[in-house]
């Protein structure tokens, strides 16, 4: 039977709706709206289209969002001062800096002098060791939304051989941190493959949960699954453009032959894309309501 296949599109509709309601009932009960402060640094497109992205979502779910925005030749100075302005700003509760920033900025430098409890990308040094320990003030978003996938499709990591394939930092570690702890909607046995890895394939057969995030465009085949496997796709890789100029997107897994032996799979897109600026969304709603504790 082909798989089910995983709507990230509806699984993060749901999760607005829910956030929504969590937002009117912060501004009823504690009197405060959350609040995202977005630095943008530069007109790069992507990174032009990822703010506004966020910006529109904080706007449908009633969250105050500002962007600051700089030109390309700021200082680094500028950039930290700001950082330090908004971790004093009791309007906002999250706070991000839009990456890449331009080379002449030390990346690491400006995200480490966010307020960890005001860090809801997730990525302060603090925050990344909160969450090994299982503690996490905020999850990265789409680690995080890789396990909301799961659980609210129905496919719990609990007890279960997840298979990640890859080890970046933004996804590969954090999965494997989430989905390690002693908890509910995680508990689960963890392998972590990468390019060190000898004989991925016969790793990769052994998962009943796949986590695919490589940036290799169809890497994982069906031959490289048993049967019944759940594969989360995380996967963006642009193969080509169509002739109206839209960009053509794949996974890292050929879905077209592992939905035929799949349980269920997540599309690209629409699949774990949708959920990275949901739970940037949950955690600003998070950041608002562990400040006003
Ligand atoms: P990354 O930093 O390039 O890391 C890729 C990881 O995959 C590395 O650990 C690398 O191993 C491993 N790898 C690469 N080729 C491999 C192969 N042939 N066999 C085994 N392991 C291999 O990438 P990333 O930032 O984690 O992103 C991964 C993918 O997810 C990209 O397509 C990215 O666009 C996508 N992504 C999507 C979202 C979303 O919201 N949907 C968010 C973030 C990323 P080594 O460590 O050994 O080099």
């Amino acid at each position: 039977m082909p798989a089910e296949i995983i709507s990230g599109t509806k699984v993060a509709a749901s999760i607005r709706e829910e956030l929504k309601e969590k937002v009117t009932e912060i501004k009823a009960k504690k009197g405060i709206t959350p609040g995202l402060a977005m630095v943008r640094v530069g007109e790069d497109p992507g990174s032009v289209s990822y703010v506004s992205a966020k910006s529109k979502a904080s706007e449908q779910l009633g969250i105050h969002s500002q962007t600051i925005v700089y030109p390309i030749d700021a200082t680094e100075a500028e950039v930290l001062a700001k950082v330090e302005e908004l971790n004093r700003d009791p309007k906002f509760h999250g706070i991000l800096v839009q990456l890449p920033l331009p080379k002449h900025i030390d990346s690491d430098k400006i995200l480490n002098t966010i307020d960890p409890r005001k860090d809801v990308d997730g990525f302060h040094p603090v925050n990344v060791g909160r969450l090994l320990i299982g503690e996490p003030y905020f999850m990265p978003c789409t680690p995080h939304g890789v396990q909301e996938l799961l659980i609210r499709s129905g496919n719990s990591p609990e007890g279960k051989h997840v298979v990640i394939c890859g080890r970046s930092n933004i996804v590969g570690k954090p999965v494997m941190a989430i989905l390690m702890q002693k908890k509910k909607g995680a508990n689960a046995t963890v392998t972590v493959v990468h390019t060190g890895t000898k004989d991925m394939a016969s790793i990769t057969r052994q998962a009943d949960i796949l986590i695919a995030a490589m940036g290799r465009p169809k890497a994982i085949t069906a031959d490289m699954v048993k049967e019944g496997v759940v594969v989360i796709d995380v996967g963006v890789n642009q193969v080509g453009t169509t002739a109206e100029g839209k960009r053509i997107l794949v996974g890292d897994s050929d879905f077209e032959g592992i939905k035929e032996k799949a349980k269920a799979i997540t599309p690209v897109p629409g699949g774990v894309g949708p959920m990275t600026v949901t739970m940037l969304m949950a955690n600003t709603v998070r950041a608002a309501d562990m400040q006003s504790a």
